[in-house]
C-alpha cells in the first residue's frame, strides 16, 4: 500500500522490494533554499529549520501485545510501586501529521 506523508510530503510504500516491512520516518530538518538577485548574487543564505511535526513510524519501543492489541504499562494509580498493562492506541512511536493513502 502507498501511502503520502502528510507532516513532510515524501510518498513511500509500507513494503520493501524483498517484502519486509518499511517504516517511515520523517527528516527532522527542512532545508529552506538560498535567495538570489536577477544577477545571482546571493541575497539569503540557504540554512535548514526544525520540522515541527514529525512522523515516526517505528514501531513504539514500550509496547507489549496482548492477544495481538497493543498493550502499554502505566503506573498502578492502587499501588505505585507496581505497574499494570493498560490498552495502548498508537503503535508507533509518533503520528505526525498522520498519512494520506494513494493510488
Ligand atoms: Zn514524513
Amino acid at each position: 500500500m502507498n501511502w503520502k506523508c502528510n507532516s513532510c510530503g515524501a510518498t513511500y510504500s509500507d513494503t520493501n522490494p524483498d517484502g519486509t516491512a518499511y517504516y517511515h520516518v520523517c527528516d527532522t530538518e527542512i532545508l529552506v533554499h538560498g535567495l538570489f538577485d536577477s544577477q545571482g548574487k546571493p541575497t539569503q543564505p540557504a540554512t535548514t529549520k526544525r520540522r515541527e511535526s514529525i512522523r515516526d513510524e517505528r514501531p513504539h519501543p514500550e509496547l507489549t501485545y496482548v492477544d495481538g492489541k497493543p498493550m502499554r504499562q502505566k503506573a498502578n494509580p492502587e499501588d505505585l510501586g507496581r505497574t499494570i498493562l493498560t490498552p495502548w492506541e498508537y503503535t508507533i512511536r509518533s503520528e505526525g501529521a498522520g498519512r494520506t493513502k494513494v493510488e
